[in-house]
């Protein structure tokens, strides 16, 4: 069945100019599963993403909820099993070979966690930031001039000539981020650039992703366990079980978050997930007791005194 995912309703939290920009990526009903041996591992099992162009959001959750498996898929590395999934113009389940390197090349830039996968250890800074621009086949000059300008924009003009290994894991990641940046990728994916750095660094990477996101308005997507950078992107969206749970959405004015709202991923079936903490805090089990009010609905944990007054046991059983 197709369905047109344009339609989705959009929260309220996105001011006019946001919601105006256009959708960027549209994950729609998207399923990997993984064969091994004679097991099926389902990583993804139907997600719904929106992305527009030019946000800055954060990708959480425990681990094996699906959040590298829908990486790989946004960058092209791996194919979904079923499901859309679209990138700009790129329907990334009907990509052709010669298509997919292109995409590779040129649409996307990948930081990953490790600090030692970002670089190549016998080249210089500047090297390995010209060596995605040498095999899309830019002039020298051109990648010698780009690779300079990207290193001074994420603070280390002056470690250029400096090979990885002697540079901190956090200048590591933020060299990682100009190699990520060479080709001007409209998406930048970052599988937890923080995770192997002390705090400062961490504060500095995410300051190089917000201000490149700012610069050049490319897309990013973070994935993390560190709660400081979820905290300082735009959104964040909760996974769990291979799908998108629950969205936590601010609103900035300049660099400044001015407001903060928790929202739940309401799926096309109808299907609402309550954010785990919730249910824990009001012992919600099974069922719930709902009240559609005028603008809004109440949820209710079953065995809790309704708002009149009356306990649930008093039910005649007219509403099951
Ligand atoms: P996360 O990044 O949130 O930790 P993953 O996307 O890595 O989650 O994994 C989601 C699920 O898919 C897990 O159950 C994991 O074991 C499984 N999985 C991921 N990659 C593979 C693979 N290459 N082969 C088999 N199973 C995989």
């Amino acid at each position: 069945m197709t369905h047109d995912i344009t339609a989705q309703a959009l929260p309220p939290y996105a001011d006019a100019s946001e919601a105006d920009r256009p959708l960027f990526i549209e994950c729609d009903n998207l399923v990997k599963i993984y064969k091994v041996a004679d097991l099926e591992v389902v990583a993804l099992q139907g997600l719904d993403l929106l992305v527009r162009e030019g946000e800055m959001m954060a990708l959480v959750g425990p681990s094996g909820s699906g959040k590298s498996t829908l990486m790989n898929i946004l960058g092209g590395l791996d194919t979904p099993t079923a499901g859309r999934v679209r990138v700009g113009e790129y329907n990334l389940l009907e990509m052709t070979r010669r298509d997919q390197v292109f995409y590779r090349r040129h649409m996307v830039g990948f930081v990953w966690q490790q600090t030692a996968r970002n670089l190549l250890p016998y080249l210089t800074a500047r090297e390995n930031v010209e060596l995605p621009m040498a095999l899309a086949g830019f002039p020298a000059r051109e990648r010698h001039e780009r690779a300079a300008d990207l290193l001074e924009r994420v603070g280390l003009a002056d470690r250029m000539k400096h090979h990885p290994d002697r540079l901190s894991g956090g200048e590591q990641q933020r060299v990682a981020i100009a190699v990520a940046m060479a080709n001007r990728p409209r998406l930048l994916l970052a599988d937890e650039p923080t995770g192997e750095v002390d705090n400062t660094s961490a504060e500095q990477i995410f300051h190089v992703l917000r201000t490149l996101n700012q610069e050049f308005g490319v897309t990013v997507i973070i994935v993390t366990h560190d709660m400081t950078v979820a905290t300082r992107v735009d959104r964040v969206v909760g996974m769990r079980d291979g799908r998108t749970s629950t969205e936590i959405l601010r609103r900035r004015e300049g660099d400044v978050a001015v407001g903060e709202e928790e929202y739940a991923i309401l799926d096309r079936a109808g299907r609402l997930q309550l954010p785990e903490a919730y249910i824990e805090a009001l012992d919600m089990r099974d069922r719930v007791r709902l009240r559609l009010e005028e603008s809004h609905v109440q949820v209710w944990p079953e065995h809790h005194a309704r708002p009149n007054g009356e306990r649930p046991h008093e039910d005649n059983g007219a509403e099951e």
